[in-house]
């Protein structure tokens, strides 16, 4: 007898549709004269933001984006920084900004996110995003968070009424995660490193989603049976390969469906990006 599976959520093949409806409407944007731009700060040499920042350049080209990229050496000074943003914020043909994160530890990541026009913040990092996030009237939606609700609605699962576990309250991912899910009348647990008995917790959830950032820290003793299960983890395991916070292949014997690392979430975060800088174009077009 063959083991019963659950699905896999293929978010290399759902950011892929999304990407396609976006290409088209640039296209259209064109056609109007209207060109899509986003700019992309980045400071240092970090590697791993290197490879997110071309990844995000790809993506622009893919669906007709415009990409402007700004990289600036590791002894920028924040009022340097500062500065480029407000030219970036003054600049009618660019419509939305990134500020690739982690800034050098002598930058205030918060004085630069603070800077940005919320009209440009695009990434939905500014605290003004995130208070018309939490007040039910978002201009843009955060990437990752946006880009799961993408994939569980993929997985043919309703949240209303759901009992919704997200693990890690991380400003990110953990807290819009939270208020997405409750727009969408799950009933949302938030837990984290202080939860106590954080399987109990896990297993009443009908979806639960999981950004820890621990490799494999969630096997089949935290999953109700038939659950959906969203793995947003960026991990290495053992070997240095890239794996996620759930322990994949204990898990999907037992849940509905689940997200593999790779393929999973993180195709959709770029994703989402694109959508938030078209969403930028259309509202500046109008202003
Ligand atoms: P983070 O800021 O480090 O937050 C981690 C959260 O996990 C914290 O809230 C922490 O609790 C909680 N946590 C840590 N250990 C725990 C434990 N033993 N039990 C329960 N909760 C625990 O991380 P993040 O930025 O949210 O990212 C999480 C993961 O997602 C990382 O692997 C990251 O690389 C990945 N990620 C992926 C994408 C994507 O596009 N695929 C995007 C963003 C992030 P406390 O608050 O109590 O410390």
């Amino acid at each position: 007898m063959t083991e019963q599976t659950g699905k896999i959520i293929d978010g290399k093949a759902v950011a892929e549709r999304i990407k396609c409806e976006i290409a088209e409407e640039i296209v259209k944007l064109r056609s109007e004269g209207i060109e899509p731009c986003l700019a992309v700060v980045i400071v240092g040499d970090d590697q791993a933001s290197r490879v997110y920042v071309n990844n995000k350049k790809k993506a622009c080209d893919r669906v007709g984006i415009k990409s402007l990229e700004f990289a600036l050496p590791e002894e920028t000074s924040q009022a340097e920084l500062l500065k480029l943003i407000d030219k970036l914020n003054a600049d009618k043909s660019v419509n939305g900004i990134l500020v690739q994160l982690p800034l050098p530890g002598h930058i205030d990541e918060k004085a630069v996110i603070d800077r940005i026009d919320p009209s440009k913040d695009v990434d939905c990092f500014h605290p003004y995003s995130v208070g018309k996030l939490f007040t039910g009237s978002p201009v843009f939606q955060p990437c990752t968070p946006s880009g799961i609700m993408e994939l569980i609605k993929e997985s043919g699962t309703d949240v209303r009424g759901k009992d919704c576990v997200v693990i890690g309250r991380s400003n990110i991912v953990g807290k819009p995660m939270a208020m997405l899910l409750l727009a969408a009348n799950g009933t949302v647990t938030i837990a984290h490193s202080k939860t106590k008995n954080l399987k109990r917790v896990c297993k009443r959830a009908d979806i639960l989603v999981v950004a820890i950032g621990k490799a494999k820290f969630i096997d089949d003793s935290y999953v109700k049976k038939g659950a959906v299960v969203i793995d947003v983890g960026m991990d290495r395991d053992e070997d240095g390969k890239l794996c996620g916070d759930v322990d994949f292949e204990k898990v999907l014997p037992v849940c509905g469906a689940i997200t593999p690392v790779p393929g999973g979430v993180g195709p959709m975060t770029v994703t989402m990006l694109l959508k938030n800088t078209l969403t930028a174009a259309k509202m500046a077009s109008l202003s």
